[in-house]
């Protein structure tokens, strides 16, 4: 059957959290960030096994991704919802447990009437201008807030890739100031930030991508592997074209491989013309458009084809791939598709 093969390695997942568990100290707790289906690799067979192997505390970015791994996961095990409450989610964040962490003064004052004693967490801009109560709501209302005792005061870095960006140490102290004084638990740093050293940990990491083998966590195992069945070999001439709009012309005989994923299966189309696969080892250029189900490589100094050629593995990472892309290993993950055979290595 011509169906590709997702593998993923949840040993590596748990690998990977243990070793940036190691980069903050034995009082810092390390969280994991499961959004997205966690990042595209399974949500329900990701959470459970993380839990099992001593992560406490996971965070999602919708209530019903919370619903879908509450009941896979031990009691205590805390999930935190990073939009915070919308008011449909109430029923959700009561029976399945789920602690929002209230991103406006909106959602503070919507949560403190509909749920008054539900457990909540707070997330503070502090400078990514995206989710987080503004500073100004919230110092005017700090008293208010901190004596409904939060579970967990979290802000998020803009720029936590790159080690030596002024924005980190403004954050950094922009968050310091907002919650000097409080003993509320609380938590500035993804997988980025935890390499910033331990001004940037305080008592919360909140890792996602790094535990699925992308960059800023350098050390990371890799996590997927993604091979592709060989559907036709062709021969063209030197001057003929392949593929939609012949996005790539032969400039010898060159024999072709056509194999059985696209971007339909999340192989996007930045990939045409500008990435490689790799056939027992040995690179071989992605010629042409990557279309919906098809990409088309260039085999002509192959001396043996393989039945799958490899686009993720020992020889190709996902940072290697999202480069190749023009985009994040973020972005790759969460846009591999359903249409792969999904194996999970334990
Ligand atoms: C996505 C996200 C994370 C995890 O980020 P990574 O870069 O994948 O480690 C942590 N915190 C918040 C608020 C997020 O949105």
């Amino acid at each position: 059957m011509a169906q590709s093969v997702l593998t993923i390695n949840l040993k590596s997942i748990a690998d990977n959290w243990r070793s940036l568990d190691k980069l903050s100290g034995p009082d810092v707790e390390t969280g994991a960030v499961l959004k997205a289906n966690s990042y595209g690799l399974g949500i329900s067979m990701v959470a459970p096994y993380l839990a099992n192997q001593g992560v406490s505390t996971f965070f999602v970015a919708l209530a019903k991704e919370g619903r879908e791994i509450r009941q896979l996961l031990p009691d205590n095990v805390r999930i935190f919802i990073l939009s915070g409450y919308m008011r449909d989610d109430i029923h959700l964040i009561k029976q399945f447990d789920l602690i929002p962490i209230l991103v406006s003064q909106e959602q503070f004052i919507r949560y403190s009437e509909d749920i008054p004693d539900h457990k909540f967490g707070l997330q503070l801009d502090t400078g990514m201008n995206r989710l987080g109560m503004e500073p100004e709501h919230f110092l005017a209302q700090k008293d208010n807030i901190c004596n409904l005792n939060p579970e967990l005061i979290i802000s998020h870095l803009s720029w936590a890739e790159e080690r030596d960006h002024a924005m980190n140490k403004i954050q950094l102290n922009n968050f310091r100031d907002l919650t000097q004084g409080l003993d509320t638990p609380l938590s500035l740093s993804a997988t980025g930030g935890i390499s910033l050293g331990k001004d940037f940990h305080f008592d919360l990491c909140r890792p996602g991508i790094g535990l699925f083998g992308g960059l800023p966590f350098e050390e990371a195992l890799p996590v997927v592997s993604l091979e592709i069945p060989l559907i036709q070999i062709q021969n063209v001439v030197k001057g003929e074209g392949v593929g939609y709009n012949t996005a790539w012309i032969a400039k010898r005989d060159t024999t072709l491989a056509t194999i059985a994923a696209g971007y339909a299966d999340g192989l996007i189309r930045s990939l045409s013309n500008n990435s490689i696969v790799y056939a027992n080892g040995i690179p071989c250029p992605v010629v042409g458009r990557v279309s919906m189900d098809l990409i088309t490589v260039d085999i002509t100094d192959l001396e043996m084809v393989p039945d799958y050629f490899e686009m993720l593995g020992a020889n190709q990472t996902i940072n290697e791939l999202a480069e190749q892309a023009s985009t994040i290993s973020h972005e790759i993950l969460t846009s591999l598709g359903q249409r792969y055979y999904r194996s999970y290595v334990l």
